[in-house]
């Protein structure tokens, strides 16, 4: 009886933990569509799903999002099948026509093109996203789509940003919404508030049928591993980095970065006029570090 009633309690429990979930993944996709304006009355949303958790939770989020919405939009799901050897091309028909929305499978067989061109054992992975693009810019131009929703994540978002400031010596992060290379179409990512872990939790409890992205046998970018290895362990031993570092990228202080493009640095010159909002709290710590960083959690100035 007793057993009875913990497998009730656990059940109940966990019920409770995905509806939370749910509220809050439909919450964070509403807040960046409309904070980025990213879908309008009218438009028709091609939402590319490749197989993976993230594209999966990005389709079944935004149907969710239409049944809600105060402006009627189209959604088409579209799949590129690339010719992966074992790529089981049945999965990604059956799951999609389970879905309320017009879907569309495009072939073409860019693996072959990238075995050809990328040497053995290099990373295959760029030139094989830039083939990817490419024809999902012509599905997007045939199927009359006004927009291209992409499946990235709040992760993924910092990780490029990370890696363009490790490996590229640049401030650039993977934007929520912009117009592509060719000038023709507007990219969105809904999912920019999510956390990747939700997307596992979702994926999990939806039994999204997930196909793996390493069917071509490519490895994956050793860099980005140890980033997102950094990023997942910094998560674990300080909760909230993650979020404020996230943050960080929407509230850019041009005046305390050294662009000299984006501030007139050359040209500036004393004001005379005091100001209050000036940033000082984190500024570098000298040699009286220690004392400065007593006195600002008192909240007062030496
Ligand atoms: S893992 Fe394979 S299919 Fe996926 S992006 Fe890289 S090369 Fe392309």
């Amino acid at each position: 009886m007793s057993a009875l009633l913990d497998a009730d309690k656990a059940a109940a429990r966990q019920a409770f933990e995905i509806n939370k979930l749910s509220k809050r993944l439909h919450r964070q996709v509403g807040q960046a569509i409309s904070d980025f304006n990213m879908i309008e009355a009218g438009d028709k949303v091609m939402v590319c799903v490749s197989g993976g958790k993230d594209s999966y939770a990005l389709l079944d989020i935004l149907i969710g999002q239409r049944r809600r919405a105060p402006v009627a939009f189209d959604i088409v799901a579209v799949n590129l099948d690339q010719k992966q050897p074992g790529f089981p091309a049945h999965v990604l028909p059956e799951y999609l026509a389970s879905c309320e929305v017009p879907f569309h499978i495009a072939i073409q067989d860019t693996y072959s093109i990238v075995k050809r061109l990328i040497p053995e054992g290099k990373t295959m992975c760029s030139l094989c996203s830039r083939l990817r693009r490419g024809v999902l810019y012509r599905v997007a131009d045939e199927l009359g789509a006004t927009k291209v929703a992409l499946g990235h994540h709040r992760d993924d978002m910092l990780q490029t940003l990370l890696m363009n400031m490790f490996f590229g010596s640049r401030m650039k992060g993977m934007p929520p919404k912009l117009v592509s290379d060719d000038g023709k179409h507007v990219v969105i990512r809904p999912l920019a508030y999510v956390a990747e872990s939700d997307l596992e939790r979702w994926a999990a409890h939806r039994k999204f049928p997930i196909i793996p992205c390493t069917l071509c046998g490519s490895q994956e970018n050793l860099q980005r591993v140890q980033v997102r290895q950094m990023l997942r362990d910094w998560e674990r031993r300080f909760p909230g980095r993650i979020d404020n570092m996230f943050s960080a990228m929407g509230n850019i202080t041009p005046s305390h970065l050294m662009d000299r493009n984006l501030y007139p640095f050359t040209t500036l010159k004393s004001t005379g006029v005091p100001d209050l909002n000036g940033d000082r709290a984190f500024d570098a710590d000298d040699v009286c570090g220690a004392r400065s960083a007593t006195s600002i959690t008192l909240g007062r100035e030496d």
